[in-house]
C-alpha cells in the first residue's frame, strides 16, 4: 500500500463549506488529486479537549458548532461512518491515556473540508479532541507516534488555522495584517526548511506569534501533521493566504 499523505488543511470561515471559492475548489481538487484514503481520522480544532480523547461511534453525530450563520450552513448533511475499531486501536496505541469519548462527533473543522475532498461521505472518518492541557512538544510527539497509520492508508487530516484570532476579524478586510502575514511566513519558512522544531516553539517568532491566535486550537492540528511527516515526504504548500485580517488559510499537504 503506497504511503498515504498527511494534509492540514486552514479551514477559515464555516462558509467555506457552502461557498464556492478557491478555498472550497482547492479542497474537491484535492480529494481527486491524493490516493484514496481508506479511513481518516482528523485533528479538529473545533474539539480542544481535556486530555487526549477519540470517538469510537460507528456513526458519529454532525455538530454544527457555529453561532449566526445563514440557515443553509445548517441543513448540510454530512455523515461518514466513523471508524470504531481503528478508533480503539489508536486510543491503545498512544503512549498517553486516551479517553473514548462519543459526546461530540464530527464537527465543521471536519466536515466543512471533507464535504468537498469527499462528497460521497463514503470513507469512515473518525476525530482525536487537541488536549487543551498539553503544550505544542506533546502534540508534535502524538502526531508523530500517528504516523505509522499513513502506512495502513489512512488520511491523518489536522484541521485548524495557522493564524486565527478571532477578536481582530475584519469582515470588510480582503488579506491580512502585517503581523498575521509575518506569522505565517514565518511558519512557511519554517517548515519548507523543515525547521518543525521552530514551528513547535512559534514563540520565537516574537511579537507576530503573540498575535496570530489567543488560544492555540486552531494551531496544534498542524503539529500533529508536522509529527506525522517524513524526512521523504515532497511539501506542498496550498491556498497561502491570509482573510478577514486575522485568519490565514495556508495549508500544507506532506506526501
Ligand atoms: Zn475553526
Amino acid at each position: 500500500m503506497p504511503l498515504m499523505p498527511t494534509l492540514f488543511v486552514g479551514h477559515g470561515s464555516p462558509m467555506n463549506a457552502i461557498e464556492d471559492n478557491e478555498y472550497s475548489r482547492a479542497w474537491m481538487d484535492l480529494g481527486r488529486s491524493i490516493p484514496r484514503p481508506e479511513a481518516i481520522l482528523s485533528i479538529s480544532a473545533h474539539w480542544f479537549t481535556e486530555g487526549t480523547r477519540v470517538d469510537d461511534d460507528p456513526r458519529p453525530r454532525m455538530v454544527y458548532d457555529m453561532y449566526g450563520f445563514p440557515d443553509e450552513l445548517y441543513r448540510v448533511e454530512y455523515r461518514p461512518e466513523g471508524a470504531p475499531e481503528l478508533a480503539r486501536r489508536v486510543a491503545r496505541s498512544l503512549s498517553r491515556p486516551v479517553a473514548v469519548d462519543n459526546g461530540w462527533g464530527c464537527d465543521h473543522g471536519t466536515w466543512s473540508v471533507l464535504r468537498r475532498m469527499y462528497p460521497g461521505a463514503d470513507i469512515p472518518t473518525f476525530q482525536l479532541g487537541v488536549d487543551r492541557l498539553s503544550g505544542p512538544e506533546e502534540h508534535f510527539r502524538l502526531g508523530r507516534e500517528l504516523g505509522a497509520l499513513r502506512e495502513e492508508g489512512v488520511l491523518i487530516l489536522g484541521s485548524g488555522n495557522v493564524v486565527h484570532n478571532l477578536a481582530r476579524v475584519d469582515w470588510s478586510m480582503e488579506g491580512g495584517y502585517p503581523w498575521a502575514d509575518e506569522f505565517d511566513a514565518y511558519v512557511r519558512s519554517r517548515i519548507e526548511s523543515r525547521a518543525f522544531d521552530e514551528v513547535v516553539g512559534y514563540s520565537s517568532a516574537g511579537e507576530c506569534a503573540r498575535l496570530a491566535f489567543s488560544r492555540p486550537d486552531h494551531f496544534y492540528p498542524l503539529l500533529y501533521v508536522l509529527g506525522a511527516a517524513r524526512g521523504e515526504d515532497a511539501t506542498r504548500v496550498l491556498c497561502d493566504s491570509r482573510v478577514l485580517g486575522s485568519l490565514s488559510m495556508t495549508s500544507y499537504l506532506f506526501g
